[in-house]
């Protein structure tokens, strides 16, 4: 007798939701990621109760045209790629179709989105993975979602999430990466009310740096920059006097993807030399750029771990980059006077 069937599609959605959507910070992730991925250029986010109780992105984008509403919704559904090409050349953060669907079957979902040409927007709300509405509203142009309730029917998970504290810093940490990654638009992060930050938007990486680490600290980093014939590097990083106990405060970026990467780190640390104390780290922001051909961004569904043609060519150019902008420390004013 056959005993092999297919998985019902909110049961499918749910076990793709354990890789993509591990806590409240996934969430907002997923979202402001769309939301980036929309050409908007300004991205609020709130949260109550550091997530657990709402998660709520605004942005003003794009939108999604009406009939393509419940499509965001399929898995394996998405804008943003069409075929093999588009894959080995991503230039979205999203492209996998994932993370609506994931949320959805996990979570209480309200989304309110409309284009700049339509006369009125959608609203569409999904429950577990339950269609519960479908109607048109009155909304401006670009995309409202608020997801509640995450994980009331996944029980082990619910009980995983860790202390408010810890939710709502991880929370910070990852709006505090997307935000370095895209100075172009102006985020706000507020937890139950209250603003945690605020970035103005104007393309100044240095601007961005200082409304995340604060002025004081800003003026204390220096600026950088590299380039080989596949590579370009820039960004800013603290002073070897100004450090953290944690290695977490340095984010790479690839391309305006924020990614994890031990060998790249390991290159940011070996550039301080022997300047550093044991067990102290610098923060600041690599900003890498090269051709989208030389990463393959479809290793992990979150899309943090990122495959690197050339990875030692690119770790070597960091390292002596910030190694001979240290070097330079004492003659160079710090490059921070228009802050
Ligand atoms: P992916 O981002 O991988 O395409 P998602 O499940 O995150 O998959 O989103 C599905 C689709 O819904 C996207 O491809 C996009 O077309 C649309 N979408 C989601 N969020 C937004 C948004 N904030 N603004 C405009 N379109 C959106
Ligand atoms: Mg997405």
């Amino acid at each position: 007798m056959a005993k092999i069937h297919e998985l019902a599609t909110v049961l499918a959605d749910q076990i793709a939701a354990g890789e993509v959507v591990e806590r409240p910070a996934s969430v907002v992730k997923e979202l402001v990621e769309n939301a980036i991925d929309a050409n908007s250029t300004q991205i609020d986010i709130y949260v109550k109760e550091a997530g657990i109780k709402e998660v709520t992105v605004i942005d003003n984008g794009e939108g999604i045209a009406a009939e393509d509403v419940p499509l965001a919704f399929f898995r394996h559904a998405t804008s943003k790629i069409k075929d093999r090409q588009d894959l080995f050349q991503v230039n979205t953060l999203g492209f996998r179709g994932e993370a609506l669907p994931s949320i959805a079957s996990v979570a209480d979902v309200c989304l309110e989105t409309a284009l700049q040409t339509e006369t009125q927007g959608t609203f569409y709300h999904v429950r577990g993975g339950e269609v519960t509405a479908h109607k048109p509203a009155a909304m401006r142009q670009g995309t409202k979602i608020t997801v509640t309730d995450l994980f009331y029917n996944t029980p082990a998970r619910l009980k995983y999430l860790s202390s408010l504290q810890t939710e709502l810093a991880a929370i910070s940490d990852i709006v505090n990466r997307l935000a370095l990654s895209h100075g172009e638009i102006a985020f706000a992060l507020y937890n139950n009310g209250k603003k945690i930050l605020q970035t103005a938007g104007n393309g100044k990486l240095i601007q961005t740096v200082s409304a995340i680490y604060g002025i004081q600290n800003a003026r204390q980093m220096v600026s950088f920059l590299g380039e080989d014939l596949d590579f370009k590097v820039q960004g800013y990083v603290s002073l070897p006097k100004l450090t953290r106990a944690s290695r977490n405060y340095i984010s790479l970026l690839i391309n305006g993807r924020y990614i994890k990467n031990k060998q790249l780190l390991k290159a940011v640390l070996k550039g301080y030399g022997s300047k550093l104390m044991v067990g102290r780290y610098p923060f600041g922001v690599i900003d890498i750029h090269l051709d989208p051909l030389l990463v393959d961004v479809n290793v992990h569904p979150t899309k943090q771990e990122v495959r690197i043609s050339k990875e030692e060519q690119l770790a070597d150019l960091i390292e002596q980059t910030i190694y001979a902008r240290l070097a330079k420390e004492n003659l160079i004013p710090s490059a921070l006077e228009n802050l």
